[in-house]
């Protein structure tokens, strides 16, 4: 790949935009056309491009009439498909917001996703800064999964080396930042999603603290978990998108009203005497040896640059699958409930029966068999009778995994781990074994259920052997709910000390 402008950093594109040295229009042309050259990667649903040259152009001319310009401007941003645009269609990669013409009875739009009637505060706040959304990216259908195989429509693949997973479920935003087809990306994280994906394609993604980043717009798997953040090329361009998307929205209750950090500020400040700690849990069987040296060298790294790192301890983390997949389910088995062939996108309707049997065609056409299982799942473990020994308990569990993180934030500030015990694996590899598939998340899934802050940074990339190529490695930093900033200071370092 040439040098082209679109491979500088965020801040540097929305500063040549600025200076009227770089064209939006062009930019967001060279998008467009990687993003078509490179449609083998199955990393875009829908490309934005009439929308999208529109806005590049609005931004020419603002600058051309000496309008001030947004942090973001003129910056191609992909955006992934379980958040709501007005311009571009939104289907979660799923059947079920998708309507095919030949199972939509009576629609106007064949063949077209679900059109939400607004944008997500995420998506609005991007396009006030500036930014120019070329399009939406594939995913696990209903952020379900972990390698973007549960997309009703292909995985998208993974730009290292295609034959292997981008990582899930916003596999579609990972493989598009890392190949280079938009600077920044927008993905969701409920128990792993963009730090695994970040992780797998060599970019930087960021799940910011519960209540850090307004969900409004976005299609809910599980609200006590679900949190929106960036990813990007570089630690200072994801902390430049988180400080545009964060912060209060009237819309989320669940936001918070705490002020926004100066995240990109952050990436300036010195690591000495920053205390990290490392759990063991995190380093257990499972761990890759490449992974577990390229991790055990970047915390290395860090210690010569004077910070002080000691073990902690999170003796839960062994419950956090278990506890993750029953609250995680039964908060999906009541979210996706409204995907009732009435109110939106697919309906089948059947030669015969009543409402119930519409509701039952169009839920067993519409859904993928991992959204069904967990469904069913969900509504198991909330049931009469069965409540109190699995959700009830599995919430119980939930707080003891919190108070390991809390008890360890008395004494560091900040904990280093692997992202995934892995690197890229190969599509099809696990699609037949749901429990190795879960697994991929053992330790993601812990920050998520304490609502804690995660970032995922790449290291060094495993060596080329005979069975692989080089892939990339990322390091966890975890940090206490709204601790970003620390996130931020930690993760730039990481970027320099292990550039190659
Ligand atoms: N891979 C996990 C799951 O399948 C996490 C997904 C996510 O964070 N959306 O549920």
């Amino acid at each position: 790949m040439t040098m082209n402008a679109l491979d500088r950093s965020i801040p540097e594109i929305a500063a040549g935009v600025a200076s009227g040295e770089l064209d939006p229009v062009a930019l967001v042309s060279e998008s467009l056309s990687r993003i078509a050259a490179q449609s083998s990667l199955n990393a875009f649903l829908t490309v934005s491009s009439e929308p999208a040259l529109a806005a590049a152009e609005a931004v020419k001319r603002s600058r051309a009439n000496g309008e001030a310009l947004g942090p973001l401007a003129g910056v191609p941003i992909a955006i992934k498909d379980a958040l709501c645009t007005l311009d571009a269609p939104t289907t979660c990669a799923s059947k079920i917001l998708t309507r095919a013409a030949k199972d939509h009875v009576g629609g106007s739009e064949p063949s077209q996703g679900f059109r939400p009637p607004y944008d997500a505060t995420v998506v609005a706040r991007l396009r006030a800064a500036g930014a120019i959304i070329v399009g939406k990216t594939n995913m696990d259908e209903f952020a379900m999964g972990s390698s973007g195989e549960n997309s009703a429509f292909g995985p998208p693949k993974n730009p290292h080396d295609p034959t292997r997973t981008a990582g899930g479920s916003s596999g579609g935003s990972a493989a598009a930042v890392s190949a280079g087809l938009a600077p920044g990306a927008l993905g969701s994280d409920t128990g792993g999603s963009i730090r695994q994906p970040a992780a797998l394609t060599g970019c930087v993604g960021v799940k910011p603290s519960y209540g850090r980043v307004s969900r409004y717009g976005l299609i809910a798997f599980a609200s006590s978990l679900d949190q929106v953040g960036p990813f990007a090329r570089d630690v200072r361009s994801a902390a430049r998108l988180l400080e545009v998307i964060s912060g209060r929205d009237e819309r989320d209750s669940t936001s918070s009203t705490k002020p926004v950090g100066a995240y990109e500020k952050a990436c300036e400040a010195s690591v000495k005497g920053l205390r990290i700690g490392v759990p063991s849990e995190y380093f257990g069987e499972g761990l890759d040896p490449a992974v577990r040296t390229s991790i055990e060298q970047a915390i290395a790294k860090l210690e010569s640059e004077g910070v002080s790192v000691r073990p902690v301890a999170l003796p839960h983390t062994r419950y956090g699958i278990a506890t993750y997949y029953i609250v995680a389910t039964a908060e999906a088995s009541s979210n996706l409930a409204r995907f009732d062939g009435v109110r939106f996108g697919l309906r089948v309707e059947p030669a015969r029966g009543d409402l119930n049997t519409m509701y039952g065609k169009t839920r067993d056409h519409g859904f993928g068999r991992e959204v069904k299982r967990r469904i069913l799942l969900g509504t198991y473990v909330l049931s009469a009778g069965y409540y109190d020994a699995y959700y009830r308990k599995a919430q119980r569990v939930r707080t003891l995994i919190r108070r390991d993180f809390l008890n360890a934030f008395e004494e560091v500030d900040l904990i280093a781990a692997p992202t995934s015990p892995t690197p890229a694996f190969k599509l099809g590899e696990k699609v037949d074994d749901p429990m190795a598939m879960y697994l991929a998340d053992i330790y993601t899934l812990p920050a998520s259920l304490a609502g804690i802050a995660g970032l995922s940074v790449p290291c060094s990339p495993t060596p080329k052997t005979a069975e692989r190529p080089s892939l990339p490695v990322g390091l966890q930093l975890l940090g206490p709910a709204f601790a970003e900033e620390r996130l931020f200071t930690v993760a730039a370092a990481v970027e320099r000390l292990c550039r190659p």
